[in-house]
Protein backbone atom coordinates (compact mmCIF):
# COMPACT_ATOMS: atom_id res chain seq x y z
CA UNK A 1 0.00 0.00 0.00
CA UNK A 2 1.64 3.27 -0.99
CA UNK A 3 2.72 5.31 2.03
CA UNK A 4 -0.14 8.10 1.50
CA UNK A 5 -2.47 6.47 1.56
CA UNK A 6 -1.21 4.00 4.72
CA UNK A 7 -1.09 7.05 6.40
CA UNK A 8 -4.67 8.52 5.60
CA UNK A 9 -6.26 5.49 6.50
CA UNK A 10 -4.35 4.82 10.39
CA UNK A 11 -5.54 8.57 10.99
CA UNK A 12 -9.10 7.68 9.58
CA UNK A 13 -9.11 5.08 12.01
CA UNK A 14 -7.02 6.97 14.93
CA UNK A 15 -9.75 9.67 14.75
CA UNK A 16 -12.49 7.58 14.69
CA UNK A 17 -11.18 4.54 17.41
CA UNK A 18 -8.75 6.27 19.05
CA UNK A 19 -6.98 4.01 21.58
CA UNK A 20 -10.15 1.51 21.00
CA UNK A 21 -10.33 -1.71 19.37
CA UNK A 22 -12.67 -0.98 15.91
CA UNK A 23 -14.88 -4.34 16.60
CA UNK A 24 -15.37 -3.88 20.31
CA UNK A 25 -16.43 0.05 19.72
CA UNK A 26 -19.37 -1.12 16.94
CA UNK A 27 -20.47 -3.58 18.92
CA UNK A 28 -20.25 -1.40 21.81
CA UNK A 29 -17.71 -3.20 24.32
CA UNK A 30 -16.30 -0.62 25.89
CA UNK A 31 -16.92 2.33 28.59
CA UNK A 32 -17.82 5.94 26.90
CA UNK A 33 -17.39 7.47 30.70
CA UNK A 34 -13.75 6.30 30.65
CA UNK A 35 -12.90 7.26 26.51
CA UNK A 36 -11.23 11.08 26.30
CA UNK A 37 -13.10 10.42 22.79
CA UNK A 38 -16.24 11.08 24.64
CA UNK A 39 -17.86 13.88 26.84
CA UNK A 40 -20.78 14.42 29.14
CA UNK A 41 -23.70 15.96 27.49
CA UNK A 42 -24.80 17.76 30.15
CA UNK A 43 -21.34 19.80 30.33
CA UNK A 44 -22.53 21.41 27.09
CA UNK A 45 -25.46 23.06 28.18
CA UNK A 46 -27.64 20.49 26.66
CA UNK A 47 -30.84 19.68 28.78
CA UNK A 48 -30.84 15.64 29.61
CA UNK A 49 -33.27 15.53 32.27
CA UNK A 50 -30.55 15.44 35.36
CA UNK A 51 -29.26 12.11 33.55
CA UNK A 52 -25.71 11.98 33.12
CA UNK A 53 -24.94 10.87 29.25
CA UNK A 54 -22.14 10.69 27.15
CA UNK A 55 -21.69 11.44 23.21
CA UNK A 56 -19.26 11.61 21.02
CA UNK A 57 -17.32 15.35 21.20
CA UNK A 58 -17.75 15.49 17.67
CA UNK A 59 -22.07 14.70 18.17
CA UNK A 60 -21.93 16.88 21.05
CA UNK A 61 -20.03 20.27 19.42
CA UNK A 62 -22.63 19.50 16.04
CA UNK A 63 -25.46 19.31 18.56
CA UNK A 64 -25.07 22.37 20.31
CA UNK A 65 -25.04 24.81 17.59
CA UNK A 66 -28.06 22.77 16.36
CA UNK A 67 -30.11 23.22 19.77
CA UNK A 68 -28.45 27.06 19.36
CA UNK A 69 -30.18 27.77 15.63
CA UNK A 70 -33.48 25.60 17.14
CA UNK A 71 -33.98 27.66 20.21
CA UNK A 72 -33.17 31.45 18.41
CA UNK A 73 -36.18 30.06 15.46
CA UNK A 74 -38.56 28.85 18.39
CA UNK A 75 -37.89 31.27 21.83
CA UNK A 76 -39.11 29.16 24.77
CA UNK A 77 -37.92 25.52 23.24
CA UNK A 78 -35.13 23.88 23.75
CA UNK A 79 -34.06 19.75 22.29
CA UNK A 80 -34.04 17.24 25.64
CA UNK A 81 -31.51 14.55 25.13
CA UNK A 82 -33.38 11.92 26.81
CA UNK A 83 -30.97 8.82 25.98
CA UNK A 84 -27.55 8.69 24.37
CA UNK A 85 -24.51 6.02 24.37
CA UNK A 86 -25.48 2.68 25.83
CA UNK A 87 -23.24 0.36 25.37
CA UNK A 88 -22.86 -3.70 25.04
CA UNK A 89 -24.08 -4.03 28.62
CA UNK A 90 -26.43 -1.01 29.25
CA UNK A 91 -28.49 -2.51 25.77
CA UNK A 92 -27.92 -6.24 27.30
CA UNK A 93 -29.59 -4.91 30.61
CA UNK A 94 -32.96 -3.43 28.41
CA UNK A 95 -32.58 -6.85 26.12
CA UNK A 96 -32.74 -9.20 29.60
CA UNK A 97 -35.31 -7.24 31.25
CA UNK A 98 -37.82 -7.70 28.41
CA UNK A 99 -37.05 -11.00 27.74
CA UNK A 100 -37.58 -12.33 31.08
CA UNK A 101 -40.62 -9.98 31.89
CA UNK A 102 -39.54 -7.64 34.52
CA UNK A 103 -39.84 -4.77 31.89
CA UNK A 104 -42.77 -4.50 30.02
CA UNK A 105 -43.05 -4.83 25.65
CA UNK A 106 -46.07 -2.90 24.45
CA UNK A 107 -47.66 -2.70 27.80
CA UNK A 108 -47.07 -6.04 28.98
CA UNK A 109 -45.32 -9.26 30.19
CA UNK A 110 -43.97 -10.36 27.43
CA UNK A 111 -43.46 -14.04 28.76
CA UNK A 112 -47.65 -14.27 29.27
CA UNK A 113 -47.81 -14.63 25.30
CA UNK A 114 -46.31 -17.72 25.48
CA UNK A 115 -44.03 -17.69 22.48
CA UNK A 116 -41.02 -19.29 20.67
CA UNK A 117 -37.87 -17.44 21.52
CA UNK A 118 -37.86 -16.67 18.14
CA UNK A 119 -41.40 -14.99 18.00
CA UNK A 120 -40.06 -13.28 21.32
CA UNK A 121 -37.16 -11.65 19.72
CA UNK A 122 -38.98 -10.55 17.42
CA UNK A 123 -41.41 -8.30 19.69
CA UNK A 124 -39.13 -7.14 21.32
CA UNK A 125 -36.88 -5.91 17.91
CA UNK A 126 -39.92 -3.52 17.23
CA UNK A 127 -38.07 -1.01 19.16
CA UNK A 128 -35.42 -2.53 21.04
CA UNK A 129 -31.88 -3.83 19.91
CA UNK A 130 -29.67 -6.73 20.74
CA UNK A 131 -26.81 -5.80 22.31
CA UNK A 132 -23.73 -5.23 19.65
CA UNK A 133 -26.51 -4.60 17.20
CA UNK A 134 -27.32 -0.85 18.59
CA UNK A 135 -26.77 2.52 16.90
CA UNK A 136 -26.37 3.71 20.58
CA UNK A 137 -23.42 2.14 21.26
CA UNK A 138 -21.64 4.30 18.54
CA UNK A 139 -21.43 8.04 20.38
CA UNK A 140 -23.63 9.40 17.13
CA UNK A 141 -27.19 8.52 18.14
CA UNK A 142 -29.52 9.79 20.75
CA UNK A 143 -33.00 10.21 21.52
CA UNK A 144 -34.65 13.25 22.15
CA UNK A 145 -37.65 14.80 24.21
CA UNK A 146 -40.06 11.65 23.93
CA UNK A 147 -40.32 8.05 23.16
CA UNK A 148 -43.67 8.62 21.91
CA UNK A 149 -44.14 8.92 17.77
CA UNK A 150 -47.39 10.75 18.97
CA UNK A 151 -45.68 13.61 21.36
CA UNK A 152 -44.13 14.74 17.69
CA UNK A 153 -47.85 15.13 15.70
CA UNK A 154 -49.18 18.43 17.78
CA UNK A 155 -47.94 21.16 19.81
CA UNK A 156 -44.55 21.53 21.29
CA UNK A 157 -43.45 18.00 19.26
CA UNK A 158 -44.70 18.73 16.32
CA UNK A 159 -42.82 21.94 15.90
CA UNK A 160 -39.86 20.26 17.09
CA UNK A 161 -40.25 17.71 14.46
CA UNK A 162 -41.38 19.62 11.79
CA UNK A 163 -37.87 22.03 12.52
CA UNK A 164 -35.70 19.04 12.61
CA UNK A 165 -36.84 17.49 9.63
CA UNK A 166 -36.21 20.93 7.54
CA UNK A 167 -32.57 21.84 9.33
CA UNK A 168 -31.17 18.95 11.27
CA UNK A 169 -28.97 17.81 7.83
CA UNK A 170 -27.61 21.07 8.31
CA UNK A 171 -25.98 20.31 10.95
CA UNK A 172 -24.70 16.18 9.99
CA UNK A 173 -28.16 15.00 11.68
CA UNK A 174 -30.27 12.27 10.46
CA UNK A 175 -33.27 10.31 11.38
CA UNK A 176 -32.28 6.75 10.90
CA UNK A 177 -35.84 4.80 11.46
CA UNK A 178 -38.02 6.64 9.17
CA UNK A 179 -41.93 5.79 8.53
CA UNK A 180 -41.99 3.56 5.26
CA UNK A 181 -39.13 1.10 5.19
CA UNK A 182 -40.24 -2.51 4.79
CA UNK A 183 -38.75 -4.42 7.43
CA UNK A 184 -36.21 -3.21 10.68
CA UNK A 185 -37.38 -1.39 13.86
CA UNK A 186 -40.46 0.54 13.94
CA UNK A 187 -40.71 4.60 12.91
CA UNK A 188 -38.58 6.75 15.75
CA UNK A 189 -39.28 9.92 15.32
CA UNK A 190 -36.99 10.73 18.80
CA UNK A 191 -34.03 9.03 17.48
CA UNK A 192 -30.97 11.11 15.79
CA UNK A 193 -27.69 10.21 14.18
CA UNK A 194 -24.73 12.88 13.47
CA UNK A 195 -24.06 10.73 10.34
CA UNK A 196 -20.27 12.75 9.83
CA UNK A 197 -19.19 9.94 12.03
CA UNK A 198 -21.73 7.38 12.19
CA UNK A 199 -21.60 6.70 8.24
CA UNK A 200 -18.34 4.90 9.23
CA UNK A 201 -19.34 2.92 11.90
CA UNK A 202 -22.30 1.88 10.35
CA UNK A 203 -19.92 0.84 7.20
CA UNK A 204 -17.09 -1.05 9.76
CA UNK A 205 -20.43 -3.07 11.69
CA UNK A 206 -21.13 -4.46 8.22
CA UNK A 207 -17.82 -5.33 7.19
CA UNK A 208 -17.48 -6.92 10.61
CA UNK A 209 -20.21 -9.31 10.20
CA UNK A 210 -19.82 -10.21 6.75
CA UNK A 211 -16.02 -11.59 7.26
CA UNK A 212 -17.77 -13.11 10.78
CA UNK A 213 -21.45 -12.77 11.31
CA UNK A 214 -20.66 -14.05 15.47
CA UNK A 215 -18.79 -11.13 16.03
CA UNK A 216 -21.20 -9.84 18.18
CA UNK A 217 -22.06 -12.60 19.91
CA UNK A 218 -18.92 -14.94 19.92
CA UNK A 219 -17.53 -13.68 23.41
CA UNK A 220 -19.92 -12.31 25.35
CA UNK A 221 -23.94 -13.70 24.49
CA UNK A 222 -27.49 -12.44 25.88
CA UNK A 223 -31.02 -14.30 25.83
CA UNK A 224 -32.10 -15.49 22.78
CA UNK A 225 -28.96 -14.60 20.60
CA UNK A 226 -28.41 -18.26 19.13
CA UNK A 227 -32.03 -17.60 17.52
CA UNK A 228 -32.04 -14.30 16.20
CA UNK A 229 -28.89 -13.18 15.72
CA UNK A 230 -28.34 -13.81 11.96
CA UNK A 231 -31.22 -10.96 11.78
CA UNK A 232 -28.94 -8.66 13.34
CA UNK A 233 -27.82 -7.39 9.54
CA UNK A 234 -31.39 -7.25 8.62
CA UNK A 235 -31.91 -4.64 12.00
CA UNK A 236 -28.61 -2.56 11.24
CA UNK A 237 -29.45 -1.87 7.67
CA UNK A 238 -32.61 -1.23 7.26
CA UNK A 239 -32.54 2.57 7.92
CA UNK A 240 -33.36 5.98 6.30
CA UNK A 241 -31.17 5.29 2.53
CA UNK A 242 -30.24 9.15 3.82
CA UNK A 243 -27.89 7.27 6.42
CA UNK A 244 -25.97 4.77 4.10
ZN1 LIG B 1 -32.78 5.61 20.06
Amino acid sequence: MPFALMCQSDNTSLRLYGSLNAQNYVSGRFNPSQSPLFSSVADSGIETGGKTQFLRIETIAALVKMNAAFKKDNPGLSILVISSTRNFYDQRSIWEAKWNGSRPVDGININKLNLSPYEKGLKILKYSSMPGTSRHHWGTDFDINSLENSYFSKGKGLVLYKWMTENASDFGFYQPYTAGRNAGYEEEKWHWSYLPLSKYFYQDWMKFYKSNNRFIIENESYSGAEELYSLAPVYVSSINPECI
